[in-house]
């Protein structure tokens, strides 16, 4: 762990959960798939190995402190800057947020591991899990997630599905598509089939926006979204088009210090992230949602993502 790591990013305000406060729990970029909506771009560590790649004291400290500061906070959200639970420590970490708070606990996944007991106990922990699901066959399923070797649709689909059927708390589905890959309606039509074994008590419609892994994968229009929403039937929500777990903060201080540094030069996530001392999920957060507002402009140079003030 490097000196003035951030682990607690936020509070973010998100439609779904509220206020948030984000905990991170595996550097940038470890992560056992490699999305090509990926707004944090390609996967630099792709594995499905389970390591304590953050320490947890030091998570915990850093939340305790943040707790202190900070009021109405309505879930404590473990997500980030990857997979979260590849944190082979998971378990600990949130036994360890419950002792410090009652506040609800989330987990945003991409469900891949659900089907590992530890991982399945440690989850079952929390209050609320957030799977994700973008495909209804192998084949969608690798061209869109890109997973490590050995994962495969079925064992995903299973591990949600035993999960959901053992935890207390809630399931929401979040469902990722992509134009040309999986927004097909025949394609969302077998998803809903799939959807129906897991049962989630929510299904969430999103699509990409930029700046993601892949400059090639384009959004889904708002209405055609709608409309899909609708065949996945009941308990199926369509959100406009934000990134998965990009939520509207309020632009604030960050936001106008951002534009300063940005005036002057283009930036990267991680040149906002440094100067403003910012946890890089919180910075590309704050990024997104200054260029869904028009304040910045987005452009892909050298394999990395640059911003400017229009
Ligand atoms: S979107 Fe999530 S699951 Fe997909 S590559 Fe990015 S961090 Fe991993």
């Amino acid at each position: 762990m490097k000196r003035g790591d951030v682990f607690i990013y936020g509070p973010v305000a998100s439609r779904r959960l509220g206020s948030s406060l984000g905990v991170d729990l595996v550097p940038r970029k470890v992560c056992d798939y490699d999305c090509v909506y990926c707004q944090l771009g390609k996967t630099s560590v792709k594995t499905m190995r389970r390591e304590p790649y953050v320490a947890v004291e030091a998570v915990l400290e850093q939340l305790e402190r943040r707790l202190g500061e900070e009021a109405g906070i309505d879930y404590i959200t473990l997500a980030g800057s990857g997979e979260p639970t590849l944190h082979s420590q998971l378990d600990e970490v949130i036994a360890g947020i419950r002792r410090l708070s009652e506040i609800p606990i989330a987990v945003i996944t991409n469900g891949s591991l659900l089907g590992d007991g530890e991982v399945a106990a440690a989850c079952a922990r929390a209050d609320l899990v957030v799977p994700s699901l973008d495909a209804a066959d192998e084949e969608t399923f690798q061209a869109v997630n890109r997973p490590c070797e050995g994962i495969n649709l079925e064992g995903v689909v299973e591990g949600i599905a035993s999960f959901r059927r053992a935890f207390r708390g809630e399931v929401w589905l979040e469902v990722m598509l992509v134009e040309g890959l999986n927004a097909r309606e025949d394609q969302v039509r077998e998803m809903s089939a799939v959807i129906a074994k897991i049962s989630p008590h929510r299904v969430q419609l999103n699509t990409v926006v930029r700046p993601g892994a892949e400059p090639g994968a384009r959004a889904v229009g708002e209405a055609e979204l709608a409309k899909l929403a609708v065949m996945l039937g009941e308990g199926a929500d369509a959100v406009p088009p934000l990134p998965r777990g990009i939520a509207v903060t309020s632009l604030g201080a960050r936001a106008q210090k951002a534009l300063h540094i940005m005036r002057r030069r283009p930036c990267t996530a991680e040149d906002v992230a440094k100067a403003l001392r910012m946890n890089y999920t919180e910075a590309m957060k704050l990024l997104v949602e200054m260029e869904g507002k028009g304040l910045l402009s987005s452009k892909a140079s050298g394999g990395k993502t640059f911003y400017v003030v229009p």
